[in-house]
């Protein structure tokens, strides 16, 4: 089988305990490679690397680690197949997928930071006799702690903006999808990415996670994954008086007023609500809809999800792969259990999909749409992340900002409407950090990412990102 190995100091190298942890096919159900199974004596090595490394990193010109970074970029293009297939076996997702939006967007994270670099400035303030200028100085060593749903994509979205700003990094994916960050390991390699300026831990989120955010050296931390983990990492680091950005859950509304151009409407709520088997944290879980066209949506909805294939995500046409482990899988259906339990219907799908062939054993399940729910019940509070969606009729515009704002999320939010006050409106009433209207997933790597509430703490993306892994130091001189 396989192995995947740490990236410590420029090497790749078995964890220093020896074990290895399986690592499994979601379309298959088995065992395809190993991962291993790190501590905190990896974590340890890898820190160490990333000190020593920091002040050169730090001291190179901005352009010659811009260079650096672009030439990783340039690899993972040059990569992308080989990357795309290795995403989908990891992750599950349709292969098609991991082409067109995971790895172009991995290396589109390297380009944009690696960049943007080049094109920040800081500020002077000048008095009569006095003139204050600030400079920016990375911080060190920074830890960057990735899910599992986008893979490498969300992977370098850390530590693109963490390295080009200067910093060395410690760097974690999830045990659930480690291929796509070793493979990235060796493309550094080959690079030239000097010894120790990247460093990739891959192991459990409570030893080798953990073990990042506790470290004394390692004072700013970048997370992207639940809220519970979030919350949990936030009693970790508050007291170490650490630099922390969290990217947490969400459970999205998506919004469907009458005045809404509906084809387009429809089309687009399907991959908003079945992308990626459901499991991005920008899906839009509940879908409201105006009561006067709230049958029609719902029949053009179905109608479009009965040709959405699930199947075997290296197969062309397949929309929905498996989704990522055996426990998510239960853990999805135990919500489409709850839902009938909580008095909804299921109006399509909700059971596990059993297929033929080599896929016979993976983690595969129907899209499922419930309606007749609460808006404020259990499967409309709690985050699923899996192809599950519930339909609500509303009324006014005062009544589903009330029910999309009811949650203790608050990451992003779509409106479908053809009338723009309206459309700002109720953008500006929503508790979300994005919002996006008559589109879904739209991205511009410039704007503010991130969310409010239980959603996280902190923004990613653009200059914010590069800001986040440094220091501000004033300095003032009497003239
Ligand atoms: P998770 O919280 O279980 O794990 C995320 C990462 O944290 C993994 O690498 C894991 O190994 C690690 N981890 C686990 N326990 C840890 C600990 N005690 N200390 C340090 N690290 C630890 O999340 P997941 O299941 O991998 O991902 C799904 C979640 O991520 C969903 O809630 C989803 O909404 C969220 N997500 C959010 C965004 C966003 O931008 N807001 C993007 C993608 C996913």
């Amino acid at each position: 089988m396989e192995k995947i190995f740490n990236y410590i100091n420029g090497k790749l190298i078995a964890p220093s305990g020896g074990h290895f942890l399986e690592n499994m096919e979601p379309a298959t159900g088995k065992a395809y490679s190993l991962v291993p199974d790190s501590d905190e004596l990896d974590v340890a090595q890898a820190v160490e690397a990333a000190q020593a490394a920091a002040p050169a990193w730090a001291a190179m010109t901005a352009e010659k680690r811009s260079a650096l970074l672009m030439q990783v970029a340039g690899l993972i293009e040059k990569n992308h197949e080989k990357l795309a297939l290795a995403e989908s076996r990891d992750n599950g997702k349709p292969v098609k997928l991991a082409s067109v939006v995971d790895i172009p967007r991995a290396s589109q994270n390297l380009r944009f930071y690696a960049t943007a670099a080049l094109h920040d400035s800081t500020a002077s303030h000048q008095q009569a006799q006095v003139l204050n200028y600030t400079r920016r100085e990375p911080i060190g060593v920074a830890g960057c702690i990735s899910p599992w749903n986008l893979p490498l994509y969300l992977f370098t979205w850390k530590i693109a903006p963490a390295l080009a700003s200067g910093n060395a990094v410690v760097a974690k994916p999830s045990e659930l999808t480690p291929m796509t960050a070793f493979l990235l390991s060796e493309l550094c390699i080959e690079a030239g990415l000097p010894a120790g300026v990247l460093n990739i831990v891959h192991g459990l989120g409570p030893k080798v996670g953990q073990a990042i955010v506790e470290h004394p050296n390692v004072p700013v931390i970048s997370f992207t994954g639940g809220t519970k983990t979030g919350e949990h990492l936030a009693r970790t680091a508050a007291p170490m008086f650490k630099k922390l950005s969290l990217e947490l859950g969400g459970k999205n509304p998506n919004i469907i007023f009458a005045d809404c151009d509906l084809e387009k409407a429809v089309h687009t709520s399907l991959q908003s609500s079945f992308a990626n088997q459901g499991q991005i944290c920008l899906c839009g879980s509940r879908i409201f809809v105006e009561r006067s066209i709230y049958d029609d949506f719902k029949r053009k909805f179905l109608t479009g999800l009965a040709s959405w294939k699930v199947g075997d995500p290296m197969e062309d046409g397949v929309k929905l792969g498996a989704l990522v482990s055996k426990p998510h899988l239960e853990k999805v259906l135990s919500y489409v259990q709850l839902a009938k339990d909580e008095g909804g219907r299921v109006v399509f799908g909700g059971e596990r999909v059993a297929l033929e062939g080599r896929c016979a054993d993976g983690y595969f399940m129907q899209p499922t749409v419930i309606e007749g729910l609460a808006y404020n019940c259990r499967t409309n509070m709690e985050e699923i992340f899996g192809p599950v969606v519930t339909l609500t009729p509303f009324y006014t515009e005062e009544e589903v900002l009330h029910m999309a704002n009811a949650t203790r999320y608050g990451l992003a939010a779509t409106i479908w409407t053809e009338n723009l006050r309206k459309a700002h409106r109720v953008a500006h009433g929503l508790k979300s950090g994005i919002v996006w209207i008559n589109c879904w997933l739209v991205r511009d790597l410039r704007t503010p990412f991130g969310g409010v509430k239980q959603s996280g703490v902190g923004r990613e993306g653009g200059f914010e990102a590069l800001h986040f892994f440094t220091e501000e130091k004033n300095v003032c001189i009497q003239l």
